[in-house]
């Protein structure tokens, strides 16, 4: 029998691996505007968290299209100095449209009226705070960026550039790059710093779940330290 499903999902999984053929050793830069360029139904976002290495595929969008949609999960647990650097660099940038999202309050209410679900169910709550509003804030969209690179290890460590992610695609433009790549575009840029970065940390979600790192610990070592999670959810699943 004829699946009209399987047959959308397969057309989508074979435009992911063109492009991502295509882009594979393309610089950072031009995949994104090889992206943009393309046309996909409902358009293409971009996905940041405003942690300690934003800024630079921010930079790089804002070169190309200043005005592209960029989603902010503001989880409710978010450190202040988050919320500032957004701001920051919404300026420094002369972003023009980002978008907000945040858990819906009658889950909240029902998950987790005291906010410390994170303490006995770090799933549970990354579930409602963060993989929800993301498949809220994505829908519509038929592509989204994102800023993992493959030097973070774990389950990023064999990153392609381009991927099929359920019903659209999803780019890793900066994928190839590693903690030099990123130290010397901050430079080279005179990009701002998050606030904590100089405090000791160096990948920053929730203030619950994160930690300072180490010399010579890895760069995710401080997110959930002491448990078996290293993702939110929001890339592990089909949003
Ligand atoms: S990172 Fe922690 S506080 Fe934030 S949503 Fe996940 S479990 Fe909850």
């Amino acid at each position: 029998m004829f699946d009209i499903a399987a047959t959308a999902d397969d057309a989508l999984k074979e435009r992911a691996a063109a492009l991502d053929a295509r882009l594979t050793d393309a610089a950072p830069h031009d995949v994104i505007a090889a992206i943009l360029a393309e046309k996909f139904d409902g358009g293409v976002g971009a996905v940041s968290s405003f942690g300690t290495e934003s800024a630079v595929l921010l930079h790089m969008l804002a070169e190309i299209d200043r005005t592209a949609p960029v989603l902010f999960l503001d989880t409710g647990m978010l450190f202040p100095e988050t919320l500032e650097y957004r701001d920051q660099l919404q300026e420094r940038l002369g972003l023009t449209d980002i978008r907000v999202f945040t858990p819906d309050e009658a889950d909240r209410l029902r998950l987790d009226p005291d906010n410390m679900l994170w303490a006995s169910d770090t799933d549970a709550c990354c579930g409602f705070r963060k993989v929800l509003p993301l498949g809220r804030a994505l829908d519509g969209l038929g592509a989204w960026f994102n800023g993992r690179k493959r030097y973070h290890g774990e389950t990023r460590s064999e990153l392609p550039v381009v991927e099929a992610d359920g019903p659209r695609i999803k780019v890793n433009p900066l994928a190839n790059f590693n903690a030099q790549d990123i130290q010397s575009y901050f430079v080279r840029h005179h990009l701002p710093l998050h606030p904590l970065q100089k405090h000791g940390f160096a990948s920053i979600g929730c203030m619950s779940c994160t930690s300072r790192t180490m010399p010579g610990e890895n760069v995710r070592a401080g997110r959930w330290r002491g448990s078996n999670k290293t993702e939110c959810g929001i890339h592990l699943s089909e949003v």
